[in-house]
């Protein structure tokens, strides 16, 4: 007798972390083989006319894609989901199968900004006109729909600014006039926020932050609800999305430890923004989790949690001051890209086009890493000297 698989659908999100992906591995070893595989081959003629057979060819499935793909779909709560080589590779090959000639974009103005780019460029150039809106339109959005509109896109909390948008109200009102709502939700990890639960149709990660989570690959999800599912399917696989075996199976390990990494990115984030809140330096913490700060009412009604990405803006002081602060800091390093183990600074200048960015002061965009708290605590307070000594 073999033992029982458990019912996942009747266990805690931290459990099914555990059990994602684990029906594709064999011969007892705890962890799913990485398949490197273009050629599948077939038994015999019959078999090649008629494929009864799980997988076919490389780019159609392997039990590595396989697993990696229902390890994200249950971490998002969504049907089905798809992996791309990149956050960005995700993003283009939802909007390209799901938007045609002569349809109209509802893009949020906080959008990850090469999204913005290929909106501006390649859809552009395809008949597909874009709109951006404020990130805080909530139901507002029903003025800015129109006949053609097919998809409302958010994306929440905004980059660099961290606008947490009122999701449920903008999916009410998108779903009322038929356009699809999709979600960049990159931020949460698809773990601390349910896009599907919350009204969405799609929603997308860049999986080279948290999914992977530890710097070393990069990856793009898409994940869809049953009625989007087809259409999406159809879109990836005509446009010949995947992406590589090992780095399919580094997203696959770092699913498995996504709970306690977030967990204590956002231990660890909330200690040091409060710390930096306190600070004379800095005008204003950008970081949902705190009480008080901007968005969070509706990030403590729809999330469970908070990562460990905030931006920070800074009392107006010379170019050179910041700069010194940034040069000064040894435990932060300053790179794009985030989700990893380690902590990041890099400055930020929004580009907005619905909306202006009227802060006079640097804005600084944190990563808080797995690092101890007060190890960064005391780095950012030799960052503030060296400010001090610049201003
Ligand atoms: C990084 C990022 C992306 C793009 O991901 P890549 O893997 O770098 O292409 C998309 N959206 C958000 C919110 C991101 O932070």
């Amino acid at each position: 007798m073999s033992k029982s698989k458990p019912d996942l659908s009747r266990l805690s999100p931290q459990t099914r972390l555990v059990a994602a992906g684990r029906d594709y591995s064999e011969h007892g070893f705890v962890n799913p083989a990485v398949y490197h595989g273009s050629t599948v081959t077939f038994p015999n003629a019959a078999a090649l006319r008629e494929p009864t057979q799980k997988y076919v060819y490389g780019r159609r499935g392997t039990p590595t894609s396989r697993a990696v793909e229902e390890a994200v779909a249950l971490v998002e709560g969504g049907y089905a989901a798809k992996v791309c080589p990149s956050g960005l590779a995700a993003i283009s090959t939802a909007l390209l199968s799901f938007l045609k000639s002569g349809d109209h974009l509802l893009m949020v103005d906080t959008v990850y900004h090469p999204a913005r780019q290929f909106c501006d460029t390649l859809l552009k150039g395809l008949g597909i006109e874009t709109t951006y809106y404020d990130p805080l339109i909530g139901r507002g959005i029903a003025q800015m729909i129109r006949p053609n509109t097919r998809m409302v896109y958010c994306e929440s909390p905004g980059s660099q600014t961290m606008e947490v948008q009122d999701i449920p109200a903008i999916a009410e009102a998108a779903r009322k006039a038929g356009c699809l709502v999709a979600l960049d939700n990159t931020w949460s990890g698809g773990f601390y926020f349910n896009a599907f639960a919350h009204g969405c149709d799609i929603s997308i990660q860049a999986g080279t932050k948290y999914l992977v989570g530890h710097s070393d690959a990069m990856m793009g999800t898409v994940t869809c609800s049953e009625a989007a599912w087809p259409e999406f399917r159809a879109g990836y696989e005509g446009m010949g999305q995947f992406a590589g075996p090992d780095d399919m199976y580094l997203m696959l390990r770092g699913i498995h430890t996504l709970d306690v990494r977030l967990d204590r990115h956002m231990q660890n984030a909330i200690h040091v923004a409060e710390w930096l809140r306190a600070r004379p330096e800095v005008d204003t913490v950008l970081y949902p989790a705190l009480s008080n700060a901007p968005g969070h009412e509706i990030w403590k009604r729809d999330f469970t949690g908070a990562s460990g990405l905030f931006s920070v803006v800074l009392k107006p002081c010379a170019q050179i001051a910041a700069d010194a602060f940034l040069d000064r800091l040894s435990l932060f390093g300053m790179g794009y890209s985030w989700g990893g183990f380690e902590s990041l600074a890099i400055p930020f200048k929004p580009h907005r086009t619905a909306t202006t960015w009227t802060a006079e002061g640097q804005g600084l965009r944190f990563h808080i890493g797995l690092e101890s708290p007060q190890d960064l605590i005391e780095d950012l307070r030799e960052g503030f000297a060296a400010l001090k000594a610049n201003a």
